[in-house]
């Protein structure tokens, strides 16, 4: 199954140095989720080939602006190119307020509907399931409501020992029967257990987005070993004061939380523009979790890869 995600924006707070503020296209098993929209996400979209007709799901983590400027931009679009199947919007309660005024104010009826399902920063829910993923929030620390997103794959099919299949003559039906664990009941009456016919399916992937946030310990049994773990990085760690007043990370800090939380693999992003390059920062992260990437502009990530 296709699980991997696509850089719109890494920026904190404005868009400088070719970096944009933060956005990421998640496309699971060819389905489109967008996390955050900063503004000038549709650009983005339209370069990295991210087609906003593909995506029914969007995810706000907060309402600091960096995060959701460019979504009513993106509605609109959405509206004039003809959209009319249901967008799902996850969000703090207030976005709506804002998106309702825009629409008001420019005597706008969308031609599609958008279903809201609002986030509550105080509590681990379980807001989106399909045949392919569950989808619950993060409640993270950062001074105004602010979940971070926790996508992990439905458990997957047990996986068929093609030697066997092939020395017992199983007739094809009985394969999906056998994927799921059923016992394989021969023509003569004879039992052929499961465990002897299928492995074990691979671990769920899991891909865990921490947006803002203040290095807080209580979401990490929560994202505990994360396929890949994203996770803001605003400052380097000679500007630690800095970061607890805003309730932001450092390199550092998200360095010891891919550790602590026995990460596959670490992104981070979300970088203040005072810093013109990155590499300070990916170098901080690394000396405590040397697998980490930077989450810039064009790159994708294949969760498990
Ligand atoms: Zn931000
Ligand atoms: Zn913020």
């Amino acid at each position: 199954m296709k699980f991997e995600v696509t850089i719109l924006g890494s920026s904190s707070a404005t868009p400088i140095y070719n970096r944009n503020p933060t956005s990421q296209a998640l496309n699971i098993n060819d389905r489109l989720y967008l996390i955050d929209c900063g503004e000038g996400t549709q650009q983005q979209m339209l370069k990295f080939d991210v087609k906003a007709s593909r995506i029914d799901h969007i995810f706000i983590s907060h309402l600091h602006g960096d995060h959701y400027l460019g979504l009513v931009g993106l509605l609109s679009s959405m509206h004039l190119n003809g959209r009319i199947k249901p967008l799902k919007l996850y969000c703090p309660e207030q976005l709506k307020e804002i998106i309702d005024l825009q629409l008001k104010c420019s005597e706008t009826t969308l031609q599609y509907p958008i279903e809201y399902k609002f986030t509550n920063p105080a509590d681990v829910e379980v807001i989106l399931e399909n045949p392919d993923i569950t989808v619950e929030t993060i409640p993270l620390d950062h001074g105004i409501a602010c979940t971070g997103f926790l996508f992990r794959e439905k458990k997957r099919l047990r996986k068929l020992i093609r030697e066997k299949i092939d020395a017992f003559n199983i007739p094809v039906e009985y394969y999906p029967a056998l994927k799921k664990g059923v016992d394989y009941v021969a023509h003569d009456g004879r039992v052929y257990k499961n465990e002897s016919l299928t492995l074990d399916s691979d671990a769920p992937k899991i891909y865990a987005y921490c947006s803002d946030t203040l290095y807080n310990e209580r979401y990490f049994e929560q994202i505990n070993n994360a396929t890949l773990l994203y996770h803001e990085a605003t400052f380097l760690n000679t500007m630690l004061e800095r970061a607890n007043d805003t309730r932001h990370t450092t390199a550092l800090q998200a360095g010891e939380a891919a550790l602590k939380t026995h990460a596959e693999k670490l992104l981070i992003g979300h970088f203040s523009a005072r810093y013109k390059t990155l590499n300070e920062l990916l170098d901080e992260a690394r000396s405590i979790f040397p697998a980490t990437e930077l989450a810039v502009e064009g790159k994708v990530f294949v969760i498990g890869d």
